[in-house]
């Protein structure tokens, strides 16, 4: 695997080689990073403890800005938006609208002013972009012959439901004293380990549910739906068949069986259920005129070539079990060689 020590790891966000005036693409329009999608120093031999801390508090890094970002949802959320969960141990249509209508106005925020900044502001132009294509062109492959539409339909208007879905499911359970409840005066410390835990729960089911839905039958009923996205805009992120969604989302269900608290539920499912923006941004951080240090190269080469990549850049699952490819033309994966068949 070529390393460019240059670019040390700082995933799930890598350092900047975006393009500049003058860039290069292939015939396809493609630009290709100089620097290969990296895997964070967590699980590594020897241990790398420096470079582990400093992956952990650095800008960018494990905390900042995806995990602490979607925290900070989290706990407005939790504090000012939800309904108090006495009123959650009947189903009564007030408080299921106003989860309803929260759960979607953070997807608009977060997905829509991604999209705006960078598709229709277009504040980047085509800097940073992993190719030359907009989305708002007719495709015929997608619903209402328009890339962005499709998109919306299934993050927002599906995505957004089967979220509440969830939302409303767990906070019934909760309100009701149906699941294991952990209390935050007596036990901080777990209190505070969930939290750190969830985005690594989050990557492990992800793994293990992409893989499952890349099976033949499932991928063809199933999963195909997400991968008519070769090219991937902010609203991709969700544009999942139902099924897929439920899979997905399901990474909240541990709270049913594992003692937590509510907003350990609210976040894990917010965070799966907002989180994807950064993998489908389709440009290489930081973006925004260098401001924004958010996107995954490692899931954008998931979308170009398909059969890599079914994790993310915390756990080396794909390296484990061979998928692992680092974008490079001659790097770590370049044999496995597989174009997106759709
Ligand atoms: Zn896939
Ligand atoms: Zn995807």
């Amino acid at each position: 695997m070529k390393t460019d020590p240059l670019h040390s790891s700082t995933n799930p966000v890598r350092e900047s080689s975006a393009t500049a005036p003058g860039e290069t693409r292939n015939a396809r329009g493609e630009w290709q990073p100089s620097c290969p999608a990296k895997y964070a120093p967590l699980i590594v031999w020897p241990p790398k403890p420096r470079e582990l801390i400093l992956w952990f508090v650095n800008w960018p890094g494990f905390v900042w800005p995806i995990n602490a970002g979607l925290l900070v949802i989290s706990v407005m959320t939790w504090l000012f938006l939800m309904p108090p969960l006495e009123k959650c141990s009947s189903f009564h249509w007030g408080w299921i609208l106003q989860v309803y209508l929260v759960t979607l106005a953070w997807i608009w925020i977060v997905y829509g002013s991604f999209y705006l900044l960078m598709y229709m502001m277009r504040v980047d132009g085509t800097k940073g972009k992993y190719t030359n294509q907009w989305p708002d062109r007719p495709q015929k492959r997608f619903l209402f012959n328009n890339q962005v539409y499709d998109n919306v339909f299934w993050t927002a208007g599906v995505g957004g439901l089967m979220t509440t879905g969830y939302l409303v499911l767990g906070l019934w359970l909760f309100a009701n004293h149906y699941i294991p409840y952990l209390s935050w005066e007596e036990h901080p410390a777990l209190f505070c380990l969930w939290i750190v835990v969830i985005p690594f729960w989050r990557e492990f089911h992800f793994y293990w549910i992409h893989r499952f839905i890349h099976w033949k039958p499932l991928y063809k009923r199933i999963h195909s739906l997400h991968h008519k996205n070769v090219d991937v805009n902010p609203w991709s992120g969700m544009a999942m068949h139902p099924i897929e969604q439920f899979l997905y989302l399901s990474v909240c269900a541990i709270h049913f069986v594992i003692a937590s608290h509510p907003f350990h539920f609210l976040f894990d499912l917010q965070h799966a259920a907002l989180g994807p923006v950064s993998g489908h941004l389709g440009f290489e951080g930081p973006v925004v005129k260098g401001k924004v240090p958010i996107g995954s190269y490692f899931h954008y080469l998931h979308h170009r070539y398909f059969e890599c990549n079914y994790g993310e850049s915390m756990l080396p699952l794909d390296r484990w079990f061979g998928t692992f490819r680092d974008g490079l033309p001659d790097g770590e994966g370049s044999k496995l060689n597989q174009e997106h068949r759709g």
